[in-house]
């Protein structure tokens, strides 16, 4: 088929198959890639509204024994670095999410053998019974997984508990490429094979809880390998319906084991209008303005984006990996707008909130994104003493007066 065939299906609103898709993104040029892409975020979305989340990305413990090669953020268990947040300071963040005009959380952090189950439903109570309205989108799938082999249970027997504790959407972290191959060669594969990355999506959207799909591209996957994992996530979404919104970045390389250099701004447009086109059962697309910046970020809305994603207030995993771009919620306004769209506050079902906050009432401008914890401050939550530790090092800590490694 040519690629004007495959772009008359594209605007007939009929769907791309593995080898249109393939020959669309290998032999299309961009600005075609591009338009093609609007016009299916066009119909989608015709009201010409960009919408947006203020809330705030933290992580809770950078101890992770998952080791993926391509992150900079984990420290291995024992390291003078790693650390785990306080409930204290977890509410402290939340206060000042609140304060902003936050609506959640998304609340993501390491393989840490050292946090069972319990914690993460008390942290969870905890927040909810002092912030009943406040969502908790949290634990992507590995995540999950971790849990469920720590406590033994089953990934629905995980999440139901995770529910019964306030837990309220599943962000859909470590995906990044949801092939075998890919993930054996990043190291990832032994947190989640692509078939247990998916099944948690599976099990989450069969007990009502509506999740985010990402794709994390540029390592050593091939094109065909990226349309693999989009038409992995178009067969479960067909299935569940249980995806609100897919996200793409490219992998960041600065001070990862992996290295290498970073895709190009043009490669992510032509990833992200190729998923635009491919994944026509979703909804939503976000950019992703923390990885690319803001002038690829806003560029992004004439690539198939109708979501800046979040304003985000705080952000470790990418900074760890080299790349600190920050956005206050008026500088995101400034670039919806600027492309010709209204900019809408929103929650994560994508139900309009309002108009941007600082119209509404003053909120002070925010020139950097936050850190998990002040550099070097390694201390130990005094709550920690209450769970029971598995390595050495933590049940060492938990017992004496010296800090937690
Ligand atoms: S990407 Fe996540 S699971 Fe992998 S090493 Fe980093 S923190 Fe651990």
């Amino acid at each position: 088929m040519t690629i004007d065939e495959i772009a008359t299906k594209v605007t007939n609103g009929e769907r791309l198959n593995a080898a249109d898709a393939l020959e669309l993104y290998r032999r299309a040029p961009a600005p075609l890639l591009g338009q093609l892409a609007d016009f299916v975020r066009a119909r989608k979305h015709p009201e010409r509204v960009v919408t947006y989340i203020v809330d705030r990305n933290v992580n809770y413990t950078n101890v992770c024994v998952a080791k993926c090669t391509f992150c900079a953020f984990y420290r291995d268990v024992g390291s003078p670095e790693g650390y785990v947040l306080g409930f204290d300071e977890l509410f402290r963040k939340i206060d000042e999410t609140i304060a902003v005009g936050g609506v959640q959380l998304l609340l993501q952090g390491g393989h840490n053998p050292d946090l069972p189950i319990a914690w993460y439903e008390d942290l969870f109570r905890a927040v909810k019974q002092r912030y009943p309205e406040f969502k908790l989108h949290a634990l992507s799938p590995p995540e999950v997984i971790h849990l469920s082999r720590l406590s033994q249970l089953p990934v629905p027997a995980v999440i139901d508990r995770l529910i019964a504790a306030g837990l309220d959407s599943i962000p859909g972290g470590g995906a990044e490429i949801l092939v075998d191959r890919v993930r054996k060669a990043l190291h990832c594969y032994g947190k989640a094979s692509a078939d247990e990355w998916l099944d948690v999506m599976r099990h989450a959207h069969r007990a009502g809880l509506r999740t985010t799909a990402t794709m994390m591209y540029g390592t050593v996957e091939t094109d065909a390998e990226r349309l693999e994992h989009l038409l992995r996530l178009r067969a479960l979404q067909d299935e569940t319906g249980g995806f609100t919104a897919f996200i793409t970045w490219s992998y960041q390389p600065d001070h990862t084991e992996l290295a290498g250099s970073e895709a190009t701004g043009l490669d992510y447009l032509r990833t992200l209008a190729l998923a635009r086109i491919v994944l026509d059962n979703f909804d939503n697309l976000q950019a992703s303005w923390v990885t690319q910046g803001g002038k690829v970020g806003q560029l992004s809305l004439a690539y198939g984006a109708n979501d800046m994603g979040s304003v985000m207030i705080e952000e470790n995993v990418v900074r760890a990996a080299g790349a600190s771009y920050c956005m206050d919620e008026a500088e995101i306004v400034r670039n919806i707008e600027d492309a010709g769209f209204a900019a809408k506050r929103r929650n994560m079902h994508y139900e309009i909130l309002g108009d941007p906050i600082f119209r509404e009432r003053e909120v002070p401008r925010m020139l950097e994104l936050a850190t998990a914890r002040a550099a070097g401050d390694t201390s130990m939550p005094e709550e920690l003493r209450l769970y029971p530790a598995r390595s050495r090092a933590a049940k060492a800590a938990r017992t004496s007066q010296i800090p937690e490694p």
